[in-house]
């Protein structure tokens, strides 16, 4: 039943998300109007925003001008339920749920709007960075210092990283967005988290630039953004951090 109910409640967040992914980058309200049809402009019926299941019964199409509904709807709300699911599973209904899931869905917002808009709305990352420090007053497993920390680190970083980012691709790729995500995660997460998620994004950035410039041939002439890394790499050291880095200890023992 809980089960359920934390999909239910990650897929109608999702469907939240959609409209601030639409939205934020063309500096619209995200409370009103309510959902409208982006080629007829019709709105749409609440039985038509039904999250993940409209789009099937809808088969990817709009009820009046049969205009495509893009992938990116259920592809959200997909994975914006999948996040409550697996925080739900972990921490049940807690703060750390409360706090984990809004961390995760601002990255999930911050990553699409990065893909289709190369930028990182600050609207996003710097009221974040607030939570975060909220945050540790509340959550049992963050200290204060180790989100301050985290922040000053995150927002530091833009050396070490921008620095790596070159010397990889071979041209400049961090912007001021990358470094406030960053200081936000360092928020949320702590210091550690921020260092490992600096070396996981840019391992899987690593990977994906290779197989990108393999299918494409030649260099990146076109840019990655590397916020969608960057949210990757943090969501893999929120569930997997801990792991991951006794791991790493044991092999180096
Ligand atoms: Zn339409």
């Amino acid at each position: 039943m809980w089960i359920v109910g934390s999909i239910a409640f990650g897929a109608i967040v999702g469907s939240f998300l959609n409209v601030c992914i639409y939205r934020i980058p063309k500096g619209e309200s995200i409370i009103l109007p309510g959902s409208h049809c982006p080629h007829c402009q019709r709105s749409i019926p609440f039985y038509d925003n039904i999250p993940l299941v409209s789009y099937l019964l809808l088969r990817a199409k709009c009820r009046y001008c049969q205009g495509p509904i893009s992938l990116q709807y259920p592809l959200v709300e997909g994975v914006t339920a999948l996040s409550s699911f697996l925080l739900f599973s972990r921490f049940g209904i807690s703060w750390s749920y409360l706090f984990y899931f809004s961390f995760l869905a601002s990255l999930i917002v911050i990553t699409v709007i990065d893909l289709f808009h190369q930028i990182i709305p600050d609207v996003i990352s710097l009221p974040g960075i607030g939570v975060g420090l909220i945050a540790s007053f509340i959550l049992p497993q963050l200290t204060f210092l180790n989100s301050l920390i985290g922040v000053l680190l995150g927002g530091g970083s833009l050396f070490l990283v921008a620095t790596f980012y070159q010397w990889l691709f071979k041209r400049e790729g961090m912007g001021g967005g990358d470094v406030k995500l960053l200081a936000m995660i360092g928020a949320f997460l702590g210091w550690k988290a921020v260092i490992l998620t600096i070396l996981l994004g840019s391992l899987i950035g690593s990977i994906i630039g290779m197989i990108v410039m393999m299918l494409k041939g030649k260099d990146l002439k076109y840019a990655i953004p590397f916020g969608p890394f960057l949210s990757l790499g943090a969501a893999l050291s929120l569930f997997y951090g801990e792991t991951i880095i006794t791991l790493y200890l044991n092999l180096n023992r």
